[in-house]
Order: C-alpha cells, then sequence, then structure tokens
C-alpha cells in the first residue's frame, strides 16, 4: 500500500459530457465514477466505465444533476458491474444536535417527495446500483469530511471540504431551508406524513454528525463571506409536478447541499472544487495556504462559481462539466487556468495527471 502511494503513477480523468451535470470518470489502477450525471445520458456513462471495471462512486454533493440518472433508467436496464465502495460528504453538524436532525429530515423528505425511492441519499443510491445489477452485492459507504484522506481508482485523495462542523452562515442557511419547507407543506399531509417516517433515520444522520465532531474537534473560523452568485439552479429532469412553493424551498436546501459539497486533492496534481459556493470556495482557499499550482482543476458548480481568493490559485489544465444551459464559464478562471476544457465546448474532455 504505502509503496504504491510512493510511486508516483499517473490517472486518466474523463468528463463526459452529460449536458448540465457533472459526471467524471476516473481510470488509474482502477475505476471510478464521481458524479454520473443526473438524466439517462448516465446509463451510457456507467455504461463505458462498468467496461473498464469501475468498482466505486464518490457523490460529491446531494444535487440530482450529480447522481438522480442512476434512477432515472427505463425499467429492466441492467449493467455487467459491481461497485463495492460508495463515497459520500458527510454531513456536519449544523450548530447543535436538533438543527442537524431537522435539516436532515426536511432534505430527505424533499428527496423522497422529488421522486427518490427513500429519500435517503446513501440508500438511494444503493438501491439504485443493486438494481442495475440485481446479482451484485451491496456496496459499503463512507462519509468524508476535512482532514480524512481516501484512495479513489488506486489515487490517494485528501478531502478538503465539507469541515465537521458547518459555518454559522450554514446553520442561518439550514434554518432558512427549513422555515421555507415547512410554509410549503404546511397543507400537505402527505409530504407531512413521509416526514413522520424519516424522523427515525434524520436523527440518526444527527447523531453521526455529532459524533464526527466529537472525534475531530475543528471548529474552524468562519467562512469569510462573499456574496453568492444567484445560479444555484439544479435541472431536475423528468416531468413532476410540484408546486412552485416547493421548488423554491427545494432551491433553498440544494442552496444549503452546495455548501457542504466535497472538494478534495492529490497533492497538487488534482483538485476538484465539487459544487461550492463563494464563501465556502474562500475558505477552502484559506485552508491551502499560499500561492497553489495545480496541475488539473475542476472547476465549482460547473464553471459558474469563482471566489476572489481563487486568484491566488493556478492551473495548467481545468476541466469544466458544463452544459447549454449554463454555458458561461466565470472569467477568473480564463486568468489563472492556461488549457481550459469544457464539456459544452469540447464534448468528452480529458486529462492525464
Ligand atoms: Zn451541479
Amino acid at each position: 500500500m504505502i509503496v504504491r502511494h510512493i510511486l508516483c503513477h499517473h490517472a486518466q480523468l474523463i468528463a463526459h459530457p452529460v449536458g448540465d451535470g457533472n459526471a467524471l470518470e476516473l481510470n488509474s489502477w482502477g475505476t471510478a465514477m464521481m458524479d454520473c450525471g443526473g438524466d439517462a445520458r448516465a446509463i451510457q456513462v456507467l455504461h463505458s466505465a462498468a467496461a473498464r471495471g469501475m468498482s466505486e462512486f464518490l457523490l460529491t454533493h446531494l444535487h440530482f444533476d450529480h447522481y438522480s440518472g442512476i434512477s432515472r433508467q427505463p425499467p429492466g436496464t441492467k449493467l455487467p458491474f459491481d461497485v463495492d465502495q460508495l463515497f459520500l460528504p458527510a454531513l456536519p453538524l449544523i450548530k447543535d444536535h436538533s438543527l442537524t436532525e431537522n435539516f436532515a429530515l426536511t432534505l430527505f423528505t424533499m428527496n423522497k417527495i422529488l421522486g427518490g425511492k427513500s429519500g435517503i441519499p446513501e440508500q438511494d443510491l444503493i438501491d439504485g446500483f443493486t438494481s442495475l445489477n440485481p446479482t451484485s452485492t451491496s456496496p459499503s459507504h463512507a462519509f468524508l469530511s476535512k482532514g480524512d484522506s481516501f484512495d479513489l481508482a488506486g489515487i490517494p485523495f485528501q478531502v478538503l471540504w465539507p469541515p465537521r462542523v458547518a459555518s454559522d452562515l450554514v446553520a442561518t442557511s439550514a434554518k432558512n431551508a427549513i422555515d421555507v419547507f415547512e410554509k410549503a407543506i404546511e397543507n400537505n399531509e402527505q409530504a407531512k406524513e413521509i416526514r413522520e417516517r424519516l424522523r427515525d433515520q434524520a436523527a440518526q444522520a444527527a447523531r453521526r454528525a455529532v459524533q464526527r465532531a466529537d472525534e475531530h474537534d475543528d471548529r474552524s473560523a468562519d467562512a469569510s463571506q462573499e456574496e453568492d452568485s444567484t445560479d444555484n439552479e439544479e435541472f431536475i429532469d423528468g416531468a413532476l409536478e410540484i408546486p412552485e412553493t416547493l421548488i423554491n424551498a427545494n432551491r433553498a436546501i440544494r442552496r444549503v447541499a452546495n455548501r457542504l459539497s466535497l472538494a478534495f486533492r492529490c497533492g497538487t496534481r488534482l483538485i476538484h472544487l465539487g459544487d461550492l459556493e463563494r464563501a465556502e470556495l474562500n475558505q477552502v482557499v484559506t485552508d491551502l495556504g499560499p500561492a497553489k499550482e495545480f496541475f488539473g482543476m475542476i472547476a465549482a458548480h460547473h464553471g459558474t462559481h469563482f471566489s476572489s481568493k481563487m486568484n491566488r490559485l493556478r492551473a495548467l489544465h481545468l476541466v469544466v462539466s458544463n452544459g447549454s444551459r449554463r454555458p458561461n464559464l466565470q472569467a477568473g478562471y480564463r486568468k489563472i487556468a492556461r488549457f481550459i476544457q469544457e464539456t459544452n465546448v469540447h464534448g468528452h474532455s480529458f486529462l492525464v495527471f
């Protein structure tokens, strides 16, 4: 194991064009997917990764454009893969146990309303994979927070985000999302019933967050404030009839999910900025220390999020997963990156690092 990490070996990254979603394939001594897109195209992506022996899947954050493609396949779709390991961002402790539990409950309920099988992300992912290959064994899953290390496709990564304890900004956004959601379901008995059924799982998620926060007391300084851009649209494909009030609630919930997105790096070879918002991007860059040069960079939030502190970063290669609905790469990226590949412009984008 140690020897393998000392020997610097190459990896290949493929950004599959999946419209406005995100699907990155990582190939080295193994094959892994980082998200798989939110629509029917996910199956082609997963099929090609399966042919290369995909056995791991990492979900950067809880947005449907990054994973719901797994469960949006025609009934009877089968894939010849055996995913044995899932990685997901850990839910941090949001101020206290009760706010954390309430936020988890709101998130799970919303997921279920939007068509998730159970509403609980790890469970829905596991179900999605096992239904695509009923003979496979159920994958194990691990939650990741800042400070953790993990191997993906045989490449060692360090987790930069989310922290184990959320910032005040996240707590405020989470509280707001819960309020908007509760108002939206005030007269919706069906939604309230769904929520009641998910209480135990939400309590479990909150207990896990408290435990992780206690293990590693990293109550860091609050993420520096910076006005966030307004592009937070999560494109939900499919003809779901959802009232406008609930769409607003979903927007508020997903904004928090962005703030809790995974970001990670492999030394200075590759940095993946997930779908982080600007305040969190600033904090991640601050945590990196002085100016940093990366060989490869995955742009934040499909290239639409960029923070002022990112000006101290440099990337030889930038990979952007974007589609026609958000084609505009933030100008800042053009200043810090030398070679840029965008799935909206170039289709499949490749990087060997
Ligand atoms: Zn996204």
